[in-house]
């Protein structure tokens, strides 16, 4: 097995993520089996109970497992599928420590970081880079680990201290160390600055870890000078200093690393041959060439919550993008915090409220994504009202189904007060239900997750032509409420059709309504099986209706 270790320095929010992808993607280009790790030192078991207006969207796994957002970009780009143990964090590790103290496996023995934990974690890395993950069912050859987090944070240190020693387990010509570090531009001159990669440098050797390679973030290319002054402070070849400067799109980073030498720095630092043609790079390039000559601009507006921070929708974003390239649109995402277009809000700041409107009404299609709790649900509902009624493309995301289905119980069904039991509990007509297997107590990874099959149950629709007339489809899921399945056949009486049901054929999971060009919903979350060249199914549609293609 081969390592590949990413840190990173100086500040987050670097790009860590990407770059680890980015070097999964060249592995692979050189054909080898690539697995990732991310590792998270914070102290909760995992992503499922972090607010996504922090963190960034909670990513769901087929095994459930509830992760952070990076596990998508490895998914994404190397088109694997994870499973939690993929994701270690702090709280797992201890957890799993404790349990074995308990269990009596270290009897006689004071439980110490060094070396219960830090062997723990090797372990689990061991574990999980021997997990196939490529749907070949063969190991891995090669396995990417991404430290979360920036180099001589308190919490880090026992990974750290882990991956020190983990090089002489494995062996040092098994395992690069990547150090992802930023160059600021300062001064009048635009002067490239070295000083705080040499200081998170110097940081990393302390700890025992030399990088082999450097990647510099930065908004130009690095300067010769200043690759120069890097390797000489930084103690690395000049080869091993790489530019990770600005660039139009994320399919361009690969290849900007490939460019640089990245592919044979690697391949000469953990020992692998590197074939003369690898197609797989064309096929980025062809890409990146894709999305950069892409002209005729379609709108999409998202109704959601949390919308200063893009990140909370991730995989949503992704899933548009793969599926505008597809249709040949360039895509523009139109944001509407969903309060704006509550009738309250014209009360308030009637200026607010007719913006929203206006972008609402501009827009190709409409997308309510998944989310929780009760702010913002009235204008997701009024929104969803406006496209069913104006004919106008809809697709709704977990939450968004749930809030067709109350908008449709109410308009037309005239259930005036349907409501789901998330927003008011004791709404007297309860259009949307807590499932009866899900925990009122406990908050962590109880949900209805990950991946279950859902049949098809009609013959022909929009949907299912759109998943290739496939009997039914695998999709991941992340809720507690459904819709009440006392109300199904009243709803599907007036045309909207549950076309597809879970297994028992009782719990809805996609919607479709009659006579309008797309008006769909999902229980499940489509947007984390989306890839770039095999978009999502239920996405693509709404972009091919938006364009006014045939489904
Ligand atoms: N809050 C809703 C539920 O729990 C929807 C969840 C979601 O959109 N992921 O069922």
């Amino acid at each position: 097995m081969k390592y590949v270790v990413v840190t990173g320095g100086v500040l987050s929010g670097l790009g860590k993520g990407i770059t680890a992808s980015s070097i999964g993607v060249l592995l692979k280009s050189a054909g080898l089996r690539v697995t990732c790790v991310k590792i998270d030192p914070y102290l909760n078991c995992d992503a499922g109970t972090m607010s996504p207006f922090e963190h960034g969207e909670v990513y769901v796994l087929d095994d459930g497992g509830e992760v952070d957002l990076d596990l998508g970009n490895y998914e994404r780009f190397l088109d694997i599928s994870l499973t939690k143990d993929n994701n270690i964090t702090t709280g797992k590790v201890y957890q799993s420590v404790i349990e074995r103290e308990r269990r009596g496996d270290y009897l006689g023995k004071t439980v110490q970081v060094i070396p219960h934990i830090t062997n723990e974690i090797q372990e689990w890395i061991e574990r999980v880079a021997d997990t196939p993950s490529d749907g070949s069912g063969e190991i891995p050859d090669a396995c990417v680990i991404e430290l979360g987090g920036t180099v001589g944070d308190i919490e880090s240190a026992p990974f750290i201290e882990a991956l020190r020693q983990f090089q002489f387990r494995v062996g040092e010509e098994n395992i690069c160390f990547v150090h992802v570090s930023l160059v600021p531009v300062m001064g009048p001159v635009g002067e490239q600055k070295t000083k705080p990669t040499q200081h998170t440098v110097k940081e990393l050797r302390g700890l025992g870890i030399i990088p082999d390679i450097l990647v510099c973030r930065s908004e130009h290319p690095l300067d010769t000078e200043t690759r120069q002054k890097l390797a000489a402070f930084c103690h690395v070849s000049p080869e091993a200093v790489v530019s990770a400067h600005d660039v139009s799109n994320i399919y361009r980073i690969p290849i900007l690393l490939e460019e640089q030498g990245v592919s044979e720095v690697l391949a000469k630092e953990i020992g692998f041959d590197l074939p003369k043609s690898r197609p797989l790079l064309d096929d980025w390039i062809a890409m990146a060439n894709t999305v950069d000559n892409l002209e005729e601009v379609i709108k999409i507006a998202m109704v959601g919550k949390y919308t200063g921070l893009s990140d909370s929708y991730l995989s949503v974003i992704k899933a548009l993008q793969h599926s505008s390239y597809e249709v040949n649109r360039k895509l523009e995402i139109n944001w509407i915090e969903s309060e704006s277009l509550d009738e309250k809000m014209l009360k308030e700041d009637p200026e607010k409220y007719s913006e929203a409107w206006d972008v609402l009404k501009s827009a190709d299609g409409i997308l309510v994504p998944g989310g929780f709790g009760v702010r913002g649900i009235e204008g997701k509902i009024k929104a969803a009202e406006y496209a069913r009624v104006n004919k106008v493309p809809f697709l709704g995301v977990c939450l968004g189904l749930q809030i067709a289905t109350i908008e449709f119980c109410r308009n037309v069904l005239g259930m005036e007060n349907a409501n789901s039991t998330e927003f008011d509990e004791n709404t007297k007509q309860p259009a949307v239900v807590f499932m009866p297997e899900i925990s009122k107590t406990h908050m962590g990874g109880t949900m209805r997750l990950g991946t279950k099959p859902t049949p098809f149950l009609v013959e022909d629709c929009k949907i299912k032509r759109l998943y290739g007339n496939k009997s039914y489809v695998d999709e991941r899921h992340r809720h507690r409420y459904e819709v009440n399945p006392e109300l199904i056949s009243q709803i599907e009486n007036a045309g909207l059709i549950y076309v597809g049901k879970d297994e028992t054929g009782q719990r809805c999971e996609i919607m479709e309504l009659n006579n309008h060009p797309y008006y769909v919903g999902t229980q499940y979350h489509p947007e984390f099986k989306s890839r770039p060249g095999r978009p999502s199914p239920p996405f693509l549609g709404l972009l091919m209706a938006a364009t006014g293609l045939e489904i």
